[in-house]
Order: structure tokens, then C-alpha cells, then sequence
């Protein structure tokens, strides 16, 4: 199936076609044509599926028959978990948008930065916002924007929005939005809580349901190696240098060892660099750029700072120490083998992990061959 075949304009596939995305992915077949004639949708997908297209580019078509932005009105909201995100849906909103004659104002705005240009930026509305939750509200409550004409709301993540605890902040948002409007609302996974939010939020929504366990998807190779934990680290080097990563996501338990880890490659003369949310948000976002220019071989991140990264091109996930829950394993080792590309995901498991790994692996329904390389 094409993407000309989805009922866009040629404006918008114009700025697909330049993606060189060669075809449209399972999600976005089935939410798009939904999308444009105005349905709400439940769709269960993962970072990597082509979810942010899916909503982004039926979103933008649908905003072009609105009115444009009055003063501080919002007319689509989409609420992202964390920064980052923030800043990579607008900016793939952004390029899907370049060759519309009227391109729609899209107005991102995120905690850790200061408010004042953000509330400039909302002064004479827009079309769209991408924000993260507290933010969103603190600019409401200053009455920088005006949520109640909006007609479409967009939940993406909606599972992890609610892991960071956002419950309160998403009804308060809710509240303050019109009775009509058009929901969307993507997820990785549906615990209770999320269900309980969708059904609460959608109204006879089209189902999308592309499978989510990273045991179906095949283009992800897991692996788990039994280590001692003192070494973990030179087992870490030693599957860089051997493989020749030049993508690594390295995920471990703790801030402080996201620097530990990060120093330790670096006098190994391996570049690698930390990324934890105790940084200050323009070290972060350097952390990010110089990830995604090669400059850094490996990024040693929490679960936390790490949500919502966008990386393609991750040759691999390694987990250095293992994630609390299953949901968080697969959003982990999701990151890796986007969209038809292939990646790999190591999990280490020292002894005292073990049981914990088995646990993981039964939850998803999977055994992981436990490998054991000699000298680690
Ligand atoms: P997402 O699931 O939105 O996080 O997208 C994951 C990655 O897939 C992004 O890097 C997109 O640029 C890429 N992508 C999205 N749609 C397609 C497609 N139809 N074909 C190939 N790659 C895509």
C-alpha cells in the first residue's frame, strides 16, 4: 500500500516522500484514513512503529480546514511525556509541514526552560502544541493559552505519562478542553490505568493494535550474558570494540552511574557520554546532538532521561543494569531496530539479577539463550 493512497495531500506526501520512508508502516495505514475522517483512536504501539507519523500527518491536514490561531486559542494538543519528545514531535510536525501553503503554527513548549518566551510564542495562539503535562498547566494557569476551543487531543505515550505520575495534571487538562473534540491516544502498552484512561477519553474509537511485545518483533535480537558485577564494564568495552557499535544505548540503574560509567569508557578511549535528568537541559540536549552526530559512541542513561529519545540507527540496547518491570524491558530494547532497520539488545544478568531476568522473560513469553563469555 502506498502512501498516496491514504487520502493526504500531495503537500504532505511531497515532505514524506523526501523522508524516503518507502512505504507506510501497519499503524500508519490503519490511523491515518481514520485520523482524516475525524475518528477517535486507541492505538497500541511502540516507539518505532511510526506511530509520531501516524497521528502527525493526518493532524496537520485535519488543522488546515480550522480557522487559523486567534489569540492565545490552542485548536490540536498533543501531550508528550518528557522534553525530549516534546521536541522531536514538533520537529517532525515541522518537517511534515514545509511544503503546505499555510503551514499551521506549531508551538512547542517543555519544562526546564523559561517560561517568558514560551507565553510570547502562545500570544497569538496555535494551531498546535506539543507539550509536556506540568508545563502545559503552568502556562494555563497564567493564562497564556485558552484550551477550550481545541478540537483535537492527542495522548502519546499515554503509558508513560501516567509512569511519571502526570494522573493529576492530564484530567486537569482534560477538564479545561471542549466535551467535542477528537482523541487520540498511542501506547506501548495497556496496564489498567491506561485502559482506564481510554475509556474514559475515546468515544467508539477504531482499534489499532500492532503487536507491541518486542517477542514478535523480529527485527530485534536479544541477548543476555550472565556477569560478574565488577565487570560489567569491561564486558561493555569488550562487545563495543568487538562488534564495532556505533550507536550504543546504555541503560543503568542510577544517575551517578551514568557519569561512573561514562567516565570509565572515556579513559578507555571509547567516547561515551552521560545522559541523566540531573543535568541541566542544554547538556542534555548537547549529550543528545553529539549522539546523533557520531561525535559520541555511547550514551549511559537512566530510564527516565532516557523516554522518548529518537534515535535511528541504534546498533544496540545494552542493559547494563537490568529495568524494574517487563513494560520497561520493552521500551528499553525497543529503541533499538526501528522501523525495519535491525538492532540488537544484551541484557547482563550478574547472579543476583537472575531471577529477576527469569521473571522478565516470562512476562513476555520468551527465553533468552543466558550466554556466558569467558574472562566476564
Ligand atoms: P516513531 O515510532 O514515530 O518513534 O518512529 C520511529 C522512526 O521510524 C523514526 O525515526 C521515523 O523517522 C521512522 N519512520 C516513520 N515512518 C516510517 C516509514 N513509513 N518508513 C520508514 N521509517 C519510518
Amino acid at each position: 500500500m502506498p502512501f498516496s493512497s491514504l487520502g493526504l495531500l500531495p503537500e504532505l506526501l511531497r515532505a514524506v516522500g523526501e523522508s524516503n520512508y518507502p512505504a507506510p508502516t501497519p499503524i500508519q495505514q490503519e490511523a491515518i484514513p481514520a485520523i482524516l475522517k475525524g475518528r477517535d483512536v486507541w492505538a497500541c504501539a511502540q516507539t518505532g512503529s511510526g506511530k509520531t507519523a501516524a497521528f502527525a500527518l493526518p493532524v496537520l491536514q485535519n488543522t488546515l480546514n480550522l480557522d487559523r490561531a486567534t489569540p492565545l486559542r490552542v485548536r490540536t494538543l498533543i501531550l508528550v511525556p518528557t522534553r525530549e519528545l516534546a521536541a522531536q514531535v514538533g520537529e517532525t510536525i515541522q518537517l511534515f509541514a514545509r511544503y503546505l501553503r499555510q503551514p499551521p503554527k506549531v508551538v512547542i513548549v517543555f519544562g526546564g526552560l523559561s517560561i517568558n518566551p514560551q507565553m510570547m510564542a502562545l500570544r497569538g495562539g496555535a494551531d498546535i502544541v506539543v507539550a509536556t503535562p506540568g508545563r502545559l498547566l503552568d502556562l494555563a494557569d497564567k493564562n497564556a493559552l485558552r484550551l477550550a476551543d481545541a478540537t483535537t487531543l492527542v495522548l502519546d505515550e499515554a503509558d508513560r505519562l501516567l509512569d511519571l505520575g502526570f494522573a493529576v495534571e492530564l484530567t486537569s487538562i482534560i477538564e479545561r478542553l471542549p466535551q467535542r473534540r477528537q482523541n487520540l491516544l498511542f501506547s506501548a502498552t495497556f496496564p489498567p490505568a491506561v485502559r482506564v484512561l481510554a475509556e474514559r477519553l475515546l468515544h467508539d474509537p477504531i482499534r489499532i493494535d500492532v503487536p507491541t511485545t518486542t517477542a514478535t518483533q523480529p527485527d530485534i535480537l536479544q541477548r543476555s550474558i550472565h556477569v560478574d558485577t565488577a565487570r560489567r564494564t569491561q564486558l561493555l568495552r569488550h562487545l563495543i570494540e568487538k562488534h564495532g557499535w556505533t550507536r550504543t544505548l546504555v541503560f543503568v540503574a542510577t544517575k551517578y552511574a551514568t557519569g561512573h560509567v561514562a567516565e570509565k569508557l572515556r579513559r578507555a578511549g571509547i567516547p561515551a557520554a552521560a545522559f541523566s535528568g540531573d543535568m541541566s537541559q542544554g547538556a542534555r540536549t548537547k549529550a543528545l546532538a553529539d549522539f546523533k552526530a557520531a561525535r559520541v559512541k555511547v550514551l549511559i542513561a537512566t530510564d527516565v532521561a532516557a523516554r522518548g529519545i529518537d534515535i535511528a540507527q541504534l546498533a544496540a540496547v545494552v542493559n547494563y543494569d537490568l529495568p524494574r518491570s517487563t513494560t520497561e524491558y520493552a521500551h528499553r530494547i525497543g529503541r533499538t531496530g526501528r522501523a525495519g532497520q535491525s538492532g540488537v539488545a544484551v541484557s547482563f544478568v550478574t547472579a543476583s539479577a537472575e531471577e529477576h531476568f527469569r521473571l522478565i522473560e516470562k512476562r513476555q513469553g520468551l527465553r533468552v539463550l543466558r550466554e556466558i563469555i569467558a574472562g566476564f
